[in-house]
């Protein structure tokens, strides 16, 4: 054993290199062991060496990966801003609306406005480095500030909505056009009854229409059905509800074509022009009730 190991220590290694054109060549020799530790040091040379280049590659590799995320927050940044000015521009125009709309007093609406200043008081200088978690809990804060905004401008948006649709509600239930085309022949007021020859309280007005049978009776706002009948002096006649406290009266018709309990439109057809009941002549009697007294219909019509 010990000869064994004694022999491999004394064999030697001889490297010959030879130069071209005959020129001397050179031995170089070395026992087994060194050669043996010579090997050993080249092989880890050589892998410290490729894991130091590995490191190197991963190092420029993680630059370049900064320097695009960098670029990548600062365009998400300049986004960011420009919704908050966005926002910032669509709140104005909602407050001027609202002004106009006649929703608030203009101090109510300052009053009242959200989240309780102008956005660009809280903006953060987006494009700024963002090098520390405090930084980026701010950049967190602000795009969670857009995402309120935007839901604090969708209320709003609905409030102005319901608003207008709830005046558009009232002014189509308040009696605003004429139930024929015609001439006013007897207004609202004390006169002497044509028929009777008696002073009376006229609460209404009749109107005349050339067209006679033939001219249909429009309801003058979106209602309901509550009479459509006879009314002895009156003749057959058509009574709406409007709701908001109105109601109104169609009188001496020579056709009916609603029904009692029936919605009707602003300008639907009711029935058609007649003389039936009390009256003198084709036309229409027209009665405008607002909270259980009659009223001036004219004062409703006049300018259309
Ligand atoms: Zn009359």
């Amino acid at each position: 054993m010990f000869k064994r190991i004694k022999n491999w220590f004394d064999k030697k290694l001889t490297l010959i290199l030879a130069p071209s054109r005959g020129s001397r060549s050179w031995h170089i020799s070395m026992s087994y062991p060194f050669a043996t530790f010579l090997s050993v040091v080249f092989f880890s040379v050589f892998v410290a060496g490729a894991y130091i280049s590995d490191l190197y590659i991963s190092y420029f590799e993680a630059v370049n990966t900064n320097r695009k995320l960098v670029l990548e927050k600062n365009l998400y940044s300049k986004k960011v801003e420009e919704t908050l000015d966005m926002l910032q521009k669509v709140k104005n125009i909602e407050m001027q609306l609202r002004g106009m709309l006649g929703m608030k007093s203009e101090r109510k609406i300052i009053e009242n406005f959200p989240a309780g200043g102008a956005l660009s008081d809280d903006k953060i200088n987006f494009t700024d480095e963002i090098d520390n978690i405090y930084e980026i809990s701010r950049f967190t804060s602000n795009v969670n500030e857009v995402k309120r905004e935007t839901w604090e401008q969708e209320q709003s948006a609905k409030n102005i909505n319901n608003f207008i649709m709830r005046k558009r509600d009232i002014l189509l239930s308040t009696p605003s056009i004429w139930p024929i085309f015609g001439y006013v022949t007897s207004g609202y007021g004390w006169r002497t009854h044509p028929m009777i020859q008696k002073r009376e309280f006229h609460r209404a007005i009749d109107i005349y229409s050339p067209l006679g049978r033939s001219t249909p009776i429009r309801s003058t706002a979106r209602g309901r059905v509550v009479v459509a009948g006879w009314a002895g002096s009156l003749g057959k006649i058509v009574i709406l509800d409007h709701g908001n406290g109105f109601s109104t009266r169609y009188c001496h018709c020579s056709n009916l074509i609603v029904e009692q309990g029936e919605k009707v439109e602003q300008g639907q057809i009711l029935g058609y022009v007649g003389s039936t009941g009390l009256s003198t002549g084709n036309h229409l009697h027209y009665e405008v009730w607002y909270r259980g007294k009659p009223i001036n219909p004219v004062q409703f019509v006049r300018g259309r």
